[in-house]
């Protein structure tokens, strides 16, 4: 969907106005609880004191609940550990009255859906303990509307049945670097609930209309709300995050927190500020939040639990270099960075030692910008979207970003052949 920069000035003024009547947003607290390791009994002390941080001891008895985990691959700290599903599971079904619980995802495709909910074990270990667990490329869909607050990129979007019909969704991501995006937290997590993503990634080239469209699948997820309370709780696991490489093969990190709460631009106020980050340079973030009339500003968020969350501030994590070119705040005011951005981009370099031509990333690519060629993969630089789906997708590391001074060489190529020019007509002419 290409909108004009006048449309989407417009309705950022329009949303403003436009609050959910269902319920607060900016009422909302945020929980947050020390958690040092994932053993099981800590798990529970600390997801039990999320629901009394919040009131919520009593709100999810005689409900249906999805959890929505994040299944990237099966590599340690890539996805939502076992335990953290598994512990709220048993506290749902024994202590919560939970009717029925439900945990569903999907990754790059139906198989690697099927294939890292194996490998990962949360099928094994969440099955084990009574839940249905979905592949939702292979739910059916249905369309829903945005229409409070009103859509930002995306008028509708097609949802798995299954999140349609339960009551309540337990979004539970791990808080990460993405190499494409900076960041990959609440908001982001619910990009998995979708099954047209490639098709995404083509329609949303622009990493703004992106951000944008991954807070209108929040807003539609609580478009099929059926109670006067919020449908998705966010529990993110910022026990051991993820920096550098992310959303797969950075380096562990640990904060040693559970961070929760309903507004998820709230829960990713507070990820990114423990990364160290400015959560105005994040297009997702200001997005939900600005819809939900929320203040990015993280001292007028109501915290519980853990209130000196200053503590685990972590100064020197380490977040993709992108940043501070592809940052939608302070790196986007500040002119010389804007002109520099205009020379400048992504670079996807193979790693060839590291790389078994495997074709996944071949495969995955939005934009069809990759191909094997004899021994080689090559990427037509020209169709690259930045999206970084081949990163996130490949198996063995081989894939990463660089910045290269690409759009330059036609500048400088003018450049030198007007010099050039001039000193002819100077020696010549003159
Ligand atoms: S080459 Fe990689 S970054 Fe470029 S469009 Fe394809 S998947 Fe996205
Ligand atoms: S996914 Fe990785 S290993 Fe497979 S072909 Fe692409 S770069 Fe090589």
């Amino acid at each position: 969907m290409v909108e004009s920069k006048e449309m989407n000035i417009q309705r950022e003024v329009d949303i403003k106005h436009a609050i959910p009547p269902k319920f607060d947003y900016k009422k909302e607290k945020v929980a947050i609880v020390k958690l040092d390791d994932y053993e099981p009994e800590n798990i529970k002390g600390a997801l039990k004191s999320i629901l009394e941080l919040l009131d919520l001891t009593d709100y999810f008895n005689g409900k249906t609940v999805l959890l929505k985990p994040n299944v990237l691959t099966s590599n340690e700290h890539t996805f939502t550990p076992c335990e953290l599903l598994t512990g709220l599971i048993q506290i749902f079904k024994n202590e919560a009255g939970v009717k029925e619980i439900f945990v569903g995802d999907s990754t790059f495709t139906k198989n690697l859906t099927s294939h890292y909910l194996k490998k990962s074990k949360i099928k094994e270990k969440c099955e084990a303990e009574g839940a249905q667990v979905f592949n939702f490329f292979e739910s059916e869909r249905e369309k829903i509307d945005i229409i409070n607050p009103p859509y930002s990129a995306e008028e509708s979007i097609y949802l798995p049945k299954e999140i349609c019909d339960t009551d309540l969704i337990v979004n539970m991501p791990k808080l990460k670097t993405h190499t494409g995006y900076v960041y990959t937290g609440a908001i982001k997590n619910l990009y998995g609930t979708l099954g047209n993503k490639q098709k995404m990634h083509i329609i949303h080239k622009n990493k703004d209309s992106f951000q944008r469209m991954l807070g209108d699948i929040y807003f539609a997820i609580e478009e099929t709300n059926k109670t006067d309370k919020p449908k998705v709780l966010t529990i993110m696991d910022a026990v051991v995050a993820m920096e550098g490489k992310g959303p797969q093969f950075g380096k562990p990190r640990k904060i040693g927190l559970l961070i929760a709460g309903f507004n998820s631009a709230a829960i990713d106020i507070m990820g990114y500020t423990l990364m160290n980050g400015d959560p105005n340079d994040l297009k997702a973030i200001t997005s939900v939040a600005n819809r939900t009339n929320l203040p990015i500003d993280i001292s007028q968020l109501e915290i519980v639990g853990e209130k000196n969350y200053s503590d685990y501030i972590i100064d020197d994590f380490k977040k993709p270099k992108i940043k501070t070119l592809k940052g939608t705040g302070y790196a986007m005011k500040w002119m010389p960075i804007r002109l520099v951005k205009l020379f400048l981009k992504m670079s996807i370099k193979i790693n060839k030692k590291k790389c078994t031509l495997c074709e996944q990333c071949v495969n995955h690519c939005p934009a069809s910008a990759m191909a094997k060629k004899k021994d080689k993969i090559i990427i037509d630089r020209n169709k690259c979207i930045e999206c970084f789906c081949c990163g996130e997708t490949c198996p063995n590391d081989a894939i990463s970003a660089k910045w290269y001074i690409f759009r330059i060489a036609p500048y400088l190529f003018v450049l030198f052949g007007l010099i050039a020019l001039a000193i002819i007509w100077v020696v010549f002419f003159l």
